[in-house]
C-alpha cells in the first residue's frame, strides 16, 4: 500500500487508482492503471507499507506493535513525478467536490467537520 503525505497540511492518504489529493490541495497522486506504479505532483512524500504486515498485527494479541512503514524515493522505477500548477482550494470549490463532507474554516485552515 502506497500512502501519500503532505507536509503542508499534515494529511497522509492512502492512493487509489483515481486522483485523489490532500486536504488542502497541495498535494495530488495515483496508481497507475496496472496497480503497482504510482504518480504524485512531486509536493509529497510517497511511503509504502507491505500489504502483507497487516494480516499479523490484526491477529496478534498483544495490546502494542510496530509496522514497517519506508520512503519511496521520487526516482524509484515505481513512480512518476507529473508536476501540476498548485491548486487553490477554497470553501466553495471543496463544497463542490463529492467526496469530501461539510468542511470548516477556522484559524485559517481548512477542515472536515464531523458529520
Ligand atoms: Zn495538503
Amino acid at each position: 500500500m502506497k500512502l501519500l503525505y503532505c507536509p503542508k497540511c499534515q494529511d497522509l492518504f492512502k492512493l487509489r487508482m483515481h486522483p485523489h489529493t490532500c486536504i488542502c490541495g497541495n498535494v495530488k497522486g495515483a496508481y497507475k492503471a496496472d496497480g503497482d506504479h504510482a504518480w504524485h505532483n512531486g509536493r509529497g512524500a510517497l511511503f509504502g507499507i507491505m500489504n502483507t504486515h497487516f494480516q499479523p498485527l490484526i491477529e496478534s494479541s498483544l495490546h502494542s506493535q510496530t509496522i514497517e512503514m519506508f520512503k519511496i524515493d521520487s526516482n524509484s522505477p515505481k513512480v512518476e513525478i507529473i508536476y501540476d500548477k498548485p491548486r487553490i482550494r477554497t470553501k466553495e470549490s471543496i463544497q463542490n467536490e463529492q467526496d469530501l463532507g461539510p468542511i470548516d474554516i477556522t484559524n485559517g485552515s481548512l477542515r472536515r467537520s464531523a458529520t
